[in-house]
């Protein structure tokens, strides 16, 4: 595809997110020879992806009638908004300049100017602020069941959701896969997840909902041991459980909007009531950003539909658009998903690979290479793995083979798990000759790997 047509760097459309709304705005607006530009968000408003990537099976949206994982849907969505010829950048937005086109969107990497933008930056998952959050944080609370509801700590353990909405049903009934019992905490008298989701926790009979009931306190030494709440009806009530999971809703990510676009009551951008026009002529909105109330994946890649018509029109009506022309009509098809990837066994493993999955792998290579190894610790819905997992393989191809990378499923190699000491996922450990140099926890930058593993090469 040519990249002529974008005069003094100034993009067509800026699409900021990438979630549902995010990705189908890209769909459309590549399709539409816009080229469009995508910023993926990288820590602030959660990662990239979205929050489907901190969900498990994805059972409502169409066309996938046995459901799909998140994370397998968002990457669906990537490879489709990329085949099309969206470009993606891995940055946080900071602020936006809304005066008027070329809008300035400054990123933590530099400066970008577009004719249009289209906000799809979604919701961050809310924190409870109880007394003691920040000493148990990742030592038993946690705000993705999804995402670290395998690790060794909670096996066969009490734990707790804290919500009564479509994620702390899913969370409760996700977490009875690896705890005892689970604790569904609800504040008032009433669910208001959807149906089918109310049906499954309550035929559950691993779960024991406590209606009315507000968590205050998390008491324990090193790792989280009971939590103390209050029922409306019965008064203080202590409940053992040794993880505390936040299913709490979510507040829109407009924070980098600095209040320059017009937000409604609740936070969320105001726009006409169906439409995805916001305050500032040329930005457009779409996905949870704009919406309080239906929150879907597929409202929001409706909407992100709906955003990248407007702005198509938008920019042509103003004779804006540079449109891009394509060397092949037909893209190339995109390559399977990187999902099921085999473990390394006794036939396959390769001393020389620099990346391999499972224990057998990690043992050799502990033992008997002298080279760095990587070890990313995940477990098998983790979105923020699935986000990790091509960072680090990229950091690792730049080192050329002087680095192997391994990728341990803590659902599968337990005993890997303990031993390593994972409190959650992603995890990546750093060794050298069998000892271990650093540590990470959560989505890091690739500098980050890349500076630690300079420092011992
Ligand atoms: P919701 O906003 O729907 O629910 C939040 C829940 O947290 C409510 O039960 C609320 O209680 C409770 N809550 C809020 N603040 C507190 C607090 N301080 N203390 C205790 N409880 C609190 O959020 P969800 O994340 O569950 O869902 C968001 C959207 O995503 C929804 O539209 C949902 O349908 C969708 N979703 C769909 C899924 C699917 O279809 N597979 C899976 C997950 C989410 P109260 O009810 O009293 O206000």
């Amino acid at each position: 595809m040519e990249t002529k047509g974008k005069e003094n760097n100034i993009e067509n459309v800026v699409i900021i997110g990438s979630g549902p709304a995010g990705y189908t705005a890209a769909i459309y607006a590549a399709r539409a020879n816009l080229q469009p530009l995508l910023v993926t968000g990288f820590n602030s408003g959660g990662i990239p992806g979205g929050q489907l990537m901190t969900t498990t099976f994805v059972e409502n949206f169409p066309g996938f009638p046995d459901g799909v994982l998140g994370p397998e849907l968002m990457d669906l969505m990537k490879a489709q908004a990329e085949r099309w010829g969206t470009n993606l950048y891995e940055s946080d937005v900071i602020s936006i300049n809304t005066l008027k086109p070329p809008f300035e969107i400054k990123t933590l990497d530099g400066v970008i100017k577009s004719n249009s933008i289209i906000i799809a930056t979604g919701a961050s998952a809310n924190r409870l602020g109880i007394i003691n959050e920040d000493k148990f944080w990742s030592k038993g609370i946690s705000a993705c069941a999804i995402c670290d509801g395998a690790t060794p700590q909670f096996r066969d353990e009490e734990l707790a959701v804290i919500g009564g909405g479509d994620s702390a049903c899913e969370e409760a009934a996700y977490l009875t896969k690896y705890g005892s019992k689970v604790h569904l905490i609800v504040r008032s008298e009433k669910l208001r997840a959807s149906a089918a989701m109310i049906d499954r926790v309550k035929a559950n009979s691993k779960i024991e909902i406590h209606w009315n009931t507000k968590v205050e306190k998390a008491n324990g030494v090193n790792w989280l041991e009971n939590i103390e709440a209050i029922n409306s009806q019965k008064g203080p009530v202590e409940i053992k459980v040794k993880g505390l999971f936040y299913a709490i809703g979510h507040t829109p990510n407009t924070k980098f909007l600095n209040n320059k676009i017009v937000l409604d009551k609740k936070g969320y951008i105001a726009c006409k009531s169906g439409r995805p026009e916001t305050s500032i002529e040329g930005i457009f909105a779409a996905g949870d950003v704009v919406d309080s109330e239906w929150r879907q994946g597929v409202t929001a890649a409706g909407t992100g539909c709906m955003a990248a018509l407007a702005t198509e029109r938008w920019l042509a009506e103003k004779n804006l658009s540079k449109t891009i022309i394509r060397e092949t009509t037909e893209p190339e098809k995109t390559s399977s998903s990187s999902f099921n990837e085999e473990e390394a066994n006794e036939d396959t493993f390769n001393s020389n690979s620099q990346w391999q999955k499972g224990s057998y792998a990690l043992r050799k290579l502990y033992h008997e290479s002298n080279k760095p190894i990587l070890v990313i610790f995940s477990s098998p819905s983790c979105g923020p793995c699935h986000v990790l997992k091509p960072q680090l393989k990229r950091v690792i191809k730049e080192f050329d083979g002087a680095v192997q990378g391994i990728e341990i499923d803590i659902d599968k190699d337990q005993e890997i798990a303990k031993q390593a000491g994972i409190n959650g996922t992603p995890t990546v450990q750093l060794f050298k000759e069998k000892l271990l140099k650093k540590q990470w926890q959560g989505v890091k930058q690739r500098s980050e790997f890349k500076e630690a593993i300079q420092n011992i090469i």
